[in-house]
């Protein structure tokens, strides 16, 4: 199956490097992104959330993502992230998003694997890539909340990697959507293990490690790490700050609040390129 999702996923494993991907909140998270991945000269990823999505509309959003990665000089990936929805799921396939992410991983392991099997055939008839979840990662990602998790083993990722035919893999490896409370305790040893093998680790959860962990984790074979909080983060930051000047004009606004965030992801792009610079 060509498909651009994989392509990149592929790549960056074959360099030991990571594609940064990244919950994009709007047009201008969306174009901030897109910037950094340039100058970074890096592949990158956006992956709206499910709620985002719901909110512009499934085609509106790809229209808006495809019309920005248009005459780039690195490729741009458009996935949707964690959904729960097949209904919703199925129509970003339609709509000619590049990858979906099926996140079943609240039930349990045989309906995990039966549901994402399931999206997995729909979406590889139409050139589209999924990824899936095995074990649970904690946090609150969008409307998904999930209190406790549970670590994923490489038995059964290897399992459901086989059973279900995903693209990409997403085991819970000890990392935590939102903000790190305390120094996360990774897995390195399942990393490593499915390192390994052919399909592309995704790490989620990314916002809050330290450079050394995502080196880590790296070179060992992740080759997605997710951020969101990060960007949230520095969005509203920001954007208070920029408020502050009462005389601000929108647009110089926008350009302000867009700098900001771009200037964070290059380089948290750059970082998981195998460069050590603050994430914060
Ligand atoms: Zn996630």
């Amino acid at each position: 199956m060509k498909n651009l999702f994989v392509s990149v996923l592929l790549d960056a494993k074959a360099e030991k490097k990571a594609a940064a991907s990244i919950n994009i909140l709007n047009y201008n998270t969306a174009k901030a992104v897109m910037d950094a991945a340039e100058r970074a000269g890096r592949d990158v990823i956006v992956q709206p959330s499910t709620g985002t999505v719901r909110r512009y509309g499934v085609e509106q959003m790809f229209a808006m993502l495809d019309g920005l990665r248009k005459g780039r000089s690195v490729r741009v990936a458009i996935h949707l992230d964690h959904c729960t929805d097949t209904a919703l799921a199925k129509a970003c396939v339609d709509a000619g998003w590049d990858s979906v992410m099926m996140d079943f991983s609240a039930l349990p392991m045989e309906e995990n694997i039966e549901k994402t099997r399931a999206m997995v055939e729909y979406a590889h008839a139409r050139q589209v890539a999924v990824e899936g979840e095995v074990g649970v990662i904690s946090g609150v990602e969008d409307d998904i909340a999930h209190e406790n998790a549970h670590p994923a083993t490489f038995e059964d990722t290897m399992d459901f990697i086989e059973k279900t035919g995903v693209d990409a893999i997403a085991p819970s490896i000890g990392t935590a959507h939102g903000v790190y409370t305390g120094t996360p305790v990774l897995n390195y040893e399942l990393v490593e293990r499915i390192g390994k093998e052919q399909t592309p680790l995704v790490v989620h959860g990314g916002t809050g490690l330290s450079v050394e962990a995502f080196h880590k984790l790296i070179a060992l074979g992740a080759a997605k790490i997710n951020i969101s909080t990060a960007l949230k983060n520095i969005y509203l930051g920001e954007s208070r700050r920029q408020l502050e000047n009462a005389k601000i004009a929108p647009v110089k606004f926008d350009e302000a609040v867009e700098k900001a965030c771009s200037e964070l992801m290059e380089r948290h792009m750059r970082v998981f390129a195998g460069e050590t610079l603050p994430l914060d």
